[in-house]
């Protein structure tokens, strides 16, 4: 629909849908804010009730060009009048095309589609443990990874998923997992020397170069050099998590573009597609290990998904959004840290890459980040927590100054109700 018409439809209609409906018969694994989201347009969104709402989650950091982007509007149209989906079994233009896109832009040889983020995690360590076995020779390898951080929810990948919150009740856990503090050199070090000290079983480590559900925790510059260097050293791949950071969210494409290194492996989904289901594994020419029959996804790299991704990323491009993400996010972590000010006892610091940022609470704070997003959330503006201590911003790469002015103003509003 244009934004004309959006423009002029009623807006003070009452929902007619009722959360207690939806609870009847959608299982209960989420906490839900008790809103009714209907319609969306660039960074704002509206419920039932005609509230309209600013727009600061985008699906969790996924809806890269906002709602309704003309740009994403024709692409899907075009492609579900052309060729929605049709099997791996046959070669796919739009999914070569897309391929050959984030290849020209990134680190990467080649790409295999999935649809989320773990289920590419899941292709990136099927392929680290094929590499382990076939070129290294160990039976039993080990995918390192960090405390806090967050890599999925299928059993592989919470298993990966540093949290032991997210793995209760679910073991058993998969074998081959070890798990070391993020941004700790020393700790990683002496880690793979004991792991390793009979003989090699080290083949992967998994980090997010920024974690984001662990908190809005960017990763350290040297930490990173110093990992990739061990890693040559050793024969160990690197396999980093892009599916939040990646895509334009840090004002480079990629997270590891501010680390000043290059993966073997990367994975990315969230922002790929805008919010249309997409995930991929990015690596370079070594995955020519995999051989036809090894991995496969029905629903990987279809022409719907990767012709909307397509879309996404030369918009991305074309309207030059890496730079609107530095500035917006610079003007962002300025305007917090002014709020800040504000509230000594509340605010420990302000944190983050481009457009994905973390306000965050000092341990004794007054008060957890689900109230400030429920404050937030009573101004018109949706925020999302990351993890109890941190406030987590993540809005469209198209977010406007004047739309950050306003979110910031909503936030100020929502904390200042609190009466902290
Ligand atoms: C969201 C997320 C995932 C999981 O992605 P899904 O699409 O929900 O499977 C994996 N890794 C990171 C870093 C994420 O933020």
């Amino acid at each position: 629909m244009s934004p004309e018409i959006l423009a002029q439809l009623p807006t003070a209609v009452a929902s007619p849908y009722s959360p207690a409906e939806f609870d009847a018969y959608v299982v209960n694994s989420y906490a839900r804010f008790p809103i009714v989201l209907e319609r969306g347009q660039g960074c704002r969104v509206w419920d039932g009730d005609g509230r309209e709402y600013l727009d600061f989650v985008a699906g969790i950091a996924t809806c890269t060009l906002g709602h309704a982007h003309p740009a994403m509007v024709s692409a899907v149209n075009r492609q579900i009048q052309k060729l929605h989906h049709v099997s791996n079994l046959f070669y796919i233009p739009e999914q070569g095309d897309l391929a050959k896109w984030l290849v020209a832009h990134s680190c990467a040889d080649r790409v295999f589609f999935c649809n989320s983020g773990a289920e590419a995690n899941e292709g990136a360590i099927k392929l680290a443990r094929k590499y382990a076995h076939t070129l290294r020779g160990i039976a039993n390898p080990v995918v390192m990874t960090a405390h806090a951080s967050f890599h999925g929810r299928t059993l592989a990948t919470i298993t990966a998923t540093g949290q032991p919150k997210y793995q209760k009740n679910f073991d058993p856990l998969m074998p081959g997992f070890h798990y070391v503090p993020y941004n700790d050199i020393a700790a990683l070090e002496s880690a793979i020397a004991e792991l390793d000290a009979d003989q090699p079983q080290v083949a992967a480590i998994l980090l997010e170069a920024l974690q984001g559900e662990g908190g809005v925790r960017p990763g350290d510059r040297a930490y990173f050099q110093r990992v990739r260097e061990l890693c040559d050293a050793k024969g160990i791949l690197l396999i980093l998590d892009e599916v939040q950071v990646g895509m334009g969210r840090s004002g480079q494409l990629w997270g590891y573009e501010n680390l000043g290194i290059e993966p073997d492996i990367f994975t990315s989904a969230k922002g790929l597609g805008g919010g249309i289901p997409i995930g991929a594994m990015l690596c370079k020419s070594f995955c020519d290990i995999f051989q036809p029959g090894d991995h496969a996804s029905t629903f990987g790299g279809n022409p719907f998904a990767c012709g909307v991704a397509l879309e996404v990323c030369e918009t991305i491009e074309r309207d030059d959004l890496l730079q609107n993400v530095r500035e917006r996010g610079e003007q962002l972590r300025q305007g917090l840290r002014a709020i800040a000010q504000h509230y000594p006892a509340l605010v420990a610091e302000v944190r983050g890459w481009g457009l994905i940022n973390g306000l965050v609470l000092k341990e004794e704070a007054p008060t957890v980040s689900a109230e400030i997003v429920q404050a937030a959330i009573a101004q018109g503006l949706l925020l999302v927590p990351a993890g109890p201590k941190v406030v987590r911003f993540v809005p469209p790469l198209i977010v406007t100054a004047a739309e950050i002015e306003q979110a910031l103003g909503r936030l100020n509003q929502a904390l200042g109700n609190l009466s902290l």
